[in-house]
């Protein structure tokens, strides 16, 4: 059996003693300063130095508005795009509860990638639910469906895109087995520090996820768009692809011949702190840093009354020297997510910096995001048999 060490160039070692750690299965939260080491030392670049014309961005607003910072190759999809060849966004997510403000961000993400041209292919990683959170399937089924609701909700056109349940996929299902003879439990370990196995096989199980693209229709740049804290499924994934190829026609010669894959990209967004606290994470056991879109409006209006902002401490210094809406999870929220019309978003930004007071600039916040959220759900009830009846279907 063909076993190698783990490839330095994809999964550097950061210096453990500074302990600077990427979970994907838990809530991190990193300082400006931790995504500046984070790009160093794990090798991530910038979205700010490729050059891609504007126009290029206009269509995903992660991306236009910077809330999308970092890649692996990239290039590869803006190569695509510009000579029109097919490429893929690959996402997913774990039905194990309704839809949060994090879920929200990469679910918006891939709708925004589809307007860009990119087909797209959607995980719903049961069997991460499953050895997660020890959810049995006939449960994490319901949450798929009201999870895949919410996606259609948000835009994803279901007829550009390839969306399987893990538990059912066969392609995903064999991957530990097929990735498995390349990876060693050091190199497990390396990538995601001392875990449960089951949870290293879900990690091999994703692989197959992101690989599905590739193993499913033609090889092609296939971006995979993420919170900073999944980078270590992307370094498992691109260190293994030089193990996988597959048979193709070569349209000049006409003959079959191996083509390896292309190696997954990815694309990073910071991770949404806390709605009560920019320095801490989103968390359970404080029910104010966080809602979920099926809450009750009067518990939203309260949580963003109370939210974290980038004010000053008294209303002259905030008349004088004007709020930070950098600082600001109202803003965040409005910026990432509520406020779809940037040239709003602009004015708000302008009215801050210009002293605008906390208290109603929260107000119209308010408004904003319950309307949003209104037409959301509403809109959504439309969608939960479609969502059904895809779940429904097999693998094809
Ligand atoms: S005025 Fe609005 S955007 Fe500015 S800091 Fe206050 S709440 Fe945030």
């Amino acid at each position: 059996m063909n076993k190698e060490p783990i490839d330095e160039k994809e999964n550097p070692q950061p210096n453990e003693n500074e302990n600077l750690q990427l979970d994907p299965w838990g809530q991190g939260l990193f300082s400006e300063e931790d995504y500046e080491r984070l790009t160093r030392e794990f090798g991530i670049e910038l979205i700010q130095d490729l050059e891609i014309s504007y126009s290029m961005f206009e269509k995903n607003r992660f991306l236009r508005r910077k809330v999308i910072y970092g890649h692996r190759d990239f290039n590869q999809i803006v190569n695509a795009i510009q000579h029109q060849k097919p490429w893929a966004v690959m996402s997913g997510i774990k039905p194990s509860g309704h839809f949060h403000l994090g879920t929200l961000t990469t679910a918006s993400e891939i709708v925004e990638f589809q307007k860009m041209g990119g087909f797209v292919y959607y995980s719903i990683a049961d069997i991460e639910s499953f050895v997660d959170n020890g959810m049995p399937y006939k449960q994490s089924f319901e949450y798929a469906v009201d999870n895949l609701a919410d996606v259609l909700t948000l835009g994803l056109d279901p007829k550009k895109a390839y969306i399987w349940l893990q538990s059912r996929e066969p392609r995903v299902k064999e991957m530990p087995f097929r990735a498995g003879r390349y990876v060693t439990s050091n190199m497990m370990r390396a990538i995601y520090g001392e875990r449960d196995f089951a949870l290293y096989l879900a990690a091999l199980v994703q692989v197959g996820d992101i690989f599905m693209p590739q193993l499913r229709d033609t090889v092609m740049p296939t971006v995979v768009p993420v919170g900073i804290d999944q980078d270590p499924h992307l370094r498992l994934v691109r260190d293994l692809t030089k193990h996988f190829k597959r048979s193709e026609i070569n349209p000049k010669t006409g003959q079959e011949e191996e083509v390896p894959f292309f190696k997954p990209s990815a694309t990073y967004h910071k991770l949404l702190p806390g709605l009560d606290d920019i320095h801490k994470k989103m968390s359970k056991s404080r029910p104010n840093s966080y809602f979920n879109l099926g809450d009750e409006p009067k518990s939203i209006k309260k949580k963003i009354m109370g939210a974290y902002t980038g004010g000053r401490k008294n209303k002259e210094e905030q008349e004088k020297l004007g709020g930070i809406p950098e600082n600001c999870m109202v803003y965040k929220l409005l910026e990432i997510h509520f406020q779809k019309d940037d040239s709003k978003l602009q004015d708000r930004y302008q009215r801050c910096r210009s002293g605008m007071l906390c208290g109603k600039c929260k107000k119209e916040a308010v408004q904003i995001i319950l309307d949003h959220i209104q037409d959301h759900n509403e809109r959504k009830k439309e969608y939960i048999e479609l969502a059904r009846e895809i779940l429904s279907q097999g693998p094809d």
